[in-house]
């Protein structure tokens, strides 16, 4: 229809060829506006696309670094592998806690390692992400210990009053013991009399000697702090145990980081130091025993540290060390850990052991600096 019409007009064949190219020219025109269109738009878009990626790996990392600067642990996991640890996590061993965490099947805890306590929650993912489960694990070591600190402070506050209740007690009959005694010995006695007696005034005097100790030292009021070098006190202590614990094979070790001054009874810090050095000699059977004096600087703390790699002691028995009478030894009173608790209670400070059976033991004395 349309070749006929073409034919019958009286047009040139140049003149419809140069139509068709307008008209073929005109269509490809709009064809590349349409197209410079498009690749704008899909310029926009790509750029869209990048923005958001930006925007999502900086969400991510954000949430990265939120995650890892936590002071708490964060796990997730699909309930058989970690997933992701935070680093604190990573810190705490998540994956040693993992397995102790996925027998039960409860929702929160407590874990104690070594000398370290954890406190955990989980929590199942939501949106979606129902396989997986977060954990949160918090490190409560400090708190715990001070929260151990407070009851033993108010236990052998108890103790050591009714100690010296007790003590109170005895002294005056002991007293009247004595004078009595030594007026029988001054006497006419026969020999074997004379030795009786003598022995009931060894007992008497030794009962007399435990009770001055028990009333001396539960409430050591008359503690004469003055600002002195504490690493010269324990340097002569340490020089003057050193005799006797070699005559044992046993070495002492001194290491003194801290050389300031700190406010602190030097006679009554160095019958602390005896305590601690003597037990830890009477603790140590093997041939290579060494006892390790640390005294360093923490924060406002001057910290004695005495180690000894002897028996060490079992949980139960590190519960009742600062107990007074408190004995595991034949021959032993029990009053030391007592005495040298109230000793460095005293001044402001407080003790600390660690203590592993087979491996040795670790007291540390926490002393303030500054006048407590
Ligand atoms: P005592 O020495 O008379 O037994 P202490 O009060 O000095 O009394 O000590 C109490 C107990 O603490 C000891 O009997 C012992 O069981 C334990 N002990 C103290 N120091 C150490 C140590 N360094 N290593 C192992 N056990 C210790
Ligand atoms: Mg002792």
């Amino acid at each position: 229809m349309h070749l006929a019409t073409l034919r019958d007009m009286p047009a040139t064949e140049t003149q419809i060829l140069q139509n068709a190219f307008q008209e073929f020219s005109r269509a490809s025109d709009s064809i590349i506006n349409y197209y410079a269109v498009l690749e704008n738009q899909i310029r926009e878009l790509k750029k869209e696309v990048e923005e958001k990626n930006r925007e999502l790996t900086r969400a991510g990392e954000y949430l990265y670094n939120l995650l890892n600067s936590l002071p708490v642990g964060v796990v997730v996991t699909n309930t058989a592998d970690v997933l992701f640890a935070n680093k604190a996590a990573q810190k705490l061993g998540s994956t040693e806690f993992l397995s102790r965490l996925n027998n039960g099947g409860r929702k929160s805890g407590e874990l104690k390692n070594g000398t370290g306590y954890y406190r955990w929650k989980r929590e199942n993912l939501e949106s979606g992400f129902e396989s997986k489960e977060v954990i949160v694990l918090e490190d409560v070591t400090e708190v715990e210990r001070m929260k151990e600190r407070v009851e033993r402070d108010d236990r052998l506050m108890a103790m050591g009053e009714m100690a010296a209740r007790i003590a109170h007690e005895i002294k005056n009959p002991l007293g009247s013991m004595e004078l009595f005694l030594s007026m029988l010995l001054d006497g006419k006695l026969k020999a074997k009399e004379k030795e009786y007696a003598n022995y009931i005034l060894f007992g008497v005097k030794t009962v007399d000697r435990i009770i001055n100790n028990i009333l001396t030292y539960t409430k050591p009021k008359t503690l004469a702090l003055c600002e002195g070098t504490l690493s010269r006190v324990v340097r002569d202590t340490v020089d003057f145990m050193k005799v006797s614990a070699e005559t044992r094979g046993i070495t002492l070790r001194l290491n003194a980081d801290f050389e300031g001054p700190c406010y602190f009874d030097p006679d009554l810090m160095k019958l602390v130091l005896m305590n601690f050095i003597s037990n830890a000699i009477e603790a140590i059977s093997r041939p290579e025993g060494v006892i390790v004096i640390d005294v360093k600087e923490e924060r406002e703390r001057a910290v004695i540290t005495i180690t000894d790699n002897g028996t060490g002691m079992s949980e139960e028995v590190q519960k009742n060390i600062f107990n007074p009478f408190f004995t595991t030894k034949d021959k032993g009173v029990g009053l030391g850990l007592f005495i040298v608790y109230n000793i460095i209670k005293a001044h402001g400070g407080y003790v600390e052991v660690e203590s592993a059976e087979g491996s040795g033991t670790s007291f540390s004395l926490y002393i303030p600096k500054d006048e407590a």
